[in-house]
């Protein structure tokens, strides 16, 4: 396969296999994901057209320019605070912010009361973002984990496929009750699923799942939910906002998820390790539970062509259109079909506003 490139953290995983015996799937998606010398945020050019997939901010600034306005919006709707810290996840090249802070200039006193937080464990990344956004003239902190954000200030949080890429752990129904799904060696020493000794508390199980057939795989994502659990506290205890977009469902069902993407096509998730994307589709039924810290809750989730749509998507299409060559307002339309048609973006992808109850958000909450 002249295509398939060498991925030296194979290699490194089959020895931790041999040595240490199976691996679970959630083990193996952080090495791929984070290992610090050949996991694939660490090392690939994964955004844009030359690289493995394209994300909402990287389709279009309207995207990013949208999202800032929601931001704006539920600054205001939170009293305007000073200072205020405004929190991305996982930022990539760093364009959703870049695009959200243009807007934020719409508000100088928004632009003056904000310092920007960037969660990012790629030190690649981390300097692409600094890149981008060295002129926005807007103090940058980065942060390994939540540990670090602030604890003295109202937080205004944006995470784009940033859930997607954490890593689940994935059980599969045996008959007997669900076995964790691991990693071992195949006869010729390459890596292949298998059941582990790791069991799933039947208990914990919605009704509908307790009849699953042999076979059926079921996943868990319990990085996912403990970050969010962090800052719905973080969101009571200090005041503001979170807005989550993603891909996945919004209820608990068996399925597997789990794909991995290099030069957008799908390969084998056991195939490359390192040098494909790998992600998950988020459950946002359990997000929402993890996000329950009165008085923050998660509101009814939306899916990311009603938000967009809602938030004015064509009237800021048709703005951003007025003036330029029709060939220019095509890109334009098609920009906008790729983020909100039901048939590409707009359905799978999903929105979720996290805040205390008492507080209106934009799109989410009635005026
Ligand atoms: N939000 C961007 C990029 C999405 S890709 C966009 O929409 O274009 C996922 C991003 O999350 C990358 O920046 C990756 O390096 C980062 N990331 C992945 N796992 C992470 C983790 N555990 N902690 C912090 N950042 C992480």
């Amino acid at each position: 396969m002249p295509d398939m490139p060498a991925s030296p953290l194979l290699d490194r995983i089959v020895r931790l296999i041999e040595t240490q015996g199976p691996m679970p799937v959630s083990d193996y998606m952080a090495r791929c994901l984070g290992d610090p010398g050949h996991g694939y945020y660490m090392q690939a050019e994964p955004f844009g057209r030359s690289g493995d997939f394209i994300t909402a901010p990287e389709v279009s600034q309207l995207f990013g320019e949208i999202l800032g306005a929601w931001i704006v919006h539920a600054w205001e709707a939170i009293g305007a605070p000073d200072p205020v810290a405004l929190v991305e996840f996982g930022p990539g090249r760093g364009t959703l912010s870049a695009d959200m802070l243009r807007v934020a200039r719409l508000r100088p006193a928004f632009l003056k009361a904000l310092t920007l937080h960037l969660v990012e464990t790629s030190p690649r990344l981390r300097t692409a973002q600094k890149k981008t956004l060295e002129d926005t003239g807007v103090t940058i902190r980065w942060h390994d984990s939540t540990a670090t954000l602030p604890d003295d200030r109202p937080l205004l949080i944006v995470a784009n496929e940033f859930f997607d890429a954490l890593p689940i752990r994935q059980f599969v129904q045996g008959g007997a009750g669900w076995r964790e799904r691991c990693i071992g060696l195949d006869e010729a020493g390459g890596l292949r699923f298998q059941a582990g000794l790791a069991s799933l508390d039947e208990a914990d199980l919605p009704p509908q799942l307790k009849t699953a057939p042999e076979g059926a795989v079921l996943e868990t994502q319990p990085v996912a939910n403990a970050i969010m659990q962090d800052l719905a506290g973080r969101l009571a205890g200090q005041g503001g906002a979170a807005l989550v977009v993603d891909y996945g469902y919004g209820k608990t069902a068996v399925g597997e998820t789990l794909q991995a993407v290099r030069n957008h096509k799908p390969v084998p998730v056991l195939e490359t390790p390192g040098k494909a994307d790998l992600t998950a589709h988020v459950n946002f039924e359990a997000l929402a539970r993890a996000a329950k810290a009165p008085p923050v809750a998660a509101r009814p989730l939306m899916t990311q062509g009603d938000f967009l749509l809602r938030l004015g998507l064509l009237e800021r299409a048709g703005q951003l259109g007025a003036g330029r060559s029709l060939a220019e307002q095509d890109g334009i339309r098609d920009d906008v079909e790729r983020l909100a048609a039901p048939d590409q973006m707009g359905e799978l992808f999903k929105v979720m506003a996290v805040a205390p109850q008492d507080v209106r958000l934009a799109a989410f909450d009635a005026a």
